[in-house]
């Protein structure tokens, strides 16, 4: 063995900056919801990168759309156009309600330019409004700004000073919208399932109130359906849940199948920037464009969605059935993003007895100390569900 294997083989992570703690395994190789271990263990995953990989693990159609266009073109520059951008923006626009697409890399840059799209539409049309109200426990992403928008507890401190222009109002709650609206706001940005904070639901009541609202108004109704986008919730997009219109979407996490890839999406009367205005070195590039139209070719082809919703039906029902024999509090959610409550803050716990699992391991995710949070690829299959329910019991026997 060589001084660099060596290295390798006794990698214990100190080499990375620290960002968080992750458990003592090394992932090599995965395929559809199935994940593999350095040690041979194999885990079932219902994470499924954060809601990301779409088609599970290492799908054929991604590897080939992949391999093909980097053979072909990678990156002629933001400044070109180039075939997959091209081809990738039609078909979000044929998909959807809206006109206009620009490509980039993440959620929380998807979300920057549609704060900025908000605030050129204001200055033009609006006397100058640029305050974005967005909600109490949402999750906008990570970057300064998108932190602002975020109504995550804390993080108006941890590294201050911090953007300003973003007001808080509580979801279902249309009287603290209201309350929220001064001259100079512009846009109202929501999660129609708030994804980070634990899967709470918009009720398609309060949805159509706030987009009577914003109209009457004159504000943009900024849809963040980066987690519950391209199928994740049974549908194209969720704001299909609520027969609503919004005026700008942003989407990230599943289009791509797990590569760097998100998108915002707006009708053609908000389409005012002008050039040079937004950009990004990697905004719009072949390569992931092309991986971008497989997956949502993929997922919206005819009776792909349809299946979703049978597998979020029984998934459903497989977790209210846990929770009745458990005596937990319940389970909620759209299509296969589902979250399982607990009466009491061990959803740590469970993970943690879910990864320890033997011979197969379970990948959970807990949002909240007291939630577990489900968000399998979108193709898993009915028995793949029925095992991951009954790693789930096992899991919460050894934990509860
Ligand atoms: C994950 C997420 C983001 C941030 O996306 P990144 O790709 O991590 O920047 C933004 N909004 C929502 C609703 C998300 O779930």
């Amino acid at each position: 063995m060589s001084d660099i294997d060596n290295k390798f083989a006794g990698n214990t992570g100190s080499d990375l900056i620290t960002i968080t703690r992750r458990p003592d395994i090394v992932f090599i190789e995965g395929q559809g919801s199935w994940l593999l271990d350095e040690m041979g263990k194999r885990y079932l995953d219902l994470v499924q990168g954060w809601a990301v990989n779409s088609l599970g693990h290492s799908p054929a159609l991604l590897a080939q759309a992949l391999t093909e266009q980097a053979g072909r073109l990678v990156n002629p520059s933001p400044g070109f156009y180039n075939r997959p951008m091209l081809d990738l923006a039609r078909r979000l626009a044929e998909l959807s309600c809206f006109d206009r697409v620009f490509l980039a890399s993440s959620g929380a840059e998807a979300n920057e330019g549609a704060v900025k799209l908000a605030r050129r539409w204001g200055r033009r049309e609006r006397g100058g409004a640029h305050e974005i109200i967005s909600f109490e426990q949402g999750f906008h992403g990570r970057t300064l700004a998108m932190m602002s928008a975020s109504g995550k507890p804390g993080w108006d401190r941890l590294y201050a000073p911090m953007p300003k222009g973003f007001a808080k109002a509580r979801l279902n709650d249309i009287t603290s919208v209201e309350r929220a609206i001064t001259p100079d706001s512009v846009a109202v940005m929501i999660e129609f399932v708030q994804g980070e904070a634990g899967v709470n639901l918009a009720d398609t009541g309060f949805v159509r109130e706030l987009r009577a609202l914003c109209t009457e108004r004159r504000l943009l109704l900024i849809a963040d359906e980066v987690q519950t986008g391209v199928g994740r919730c049974g549908h194209a997009f969720a704001y299909e849940l609520h027969g609503v219109e919004p005026d700008l979407m942003t989407l990230a996490k599943g289009i791509g199948g797990g590569v760097p890839l998100s998108a915002l999406l707006c009708k053609e009367r908000f389409n005012c920037f002008e050039p040079g205005d937004q950009g990004g070195t990697f905004c719009g590039n072949p390569l992931m464009a092309a991986a971008g139209l497989a997956v949502v070719n993929e997922v919206c082809r005819p009776g792909f969605l349809a299946e979703v919703r049978r597998r979020g039906e029984q998934l459903s029902r497989g977790l209210a059935e846990i929770a009745q024999e458990h005596g937990l509090p319940g389970e909620r959610g759209a299509g296969l993003l589902r979250a399982l409550a607990l009466p009491v803050d061990r959803a740590e716990a469970v993970v943690e007895a879910a990864r320890a699992l033997t011979p197969v391991g379970l990948l959970l995710n807990a949002p909240r100390p007291h939630l577990l949070r489900f968000m399998p690829a979108l193709n898993i299959s009915e028995e793949e569900v029925d095992t991951g329910l009954a790693l789930l019991r096992q899991a919460l026997r050894e934990a509860l």
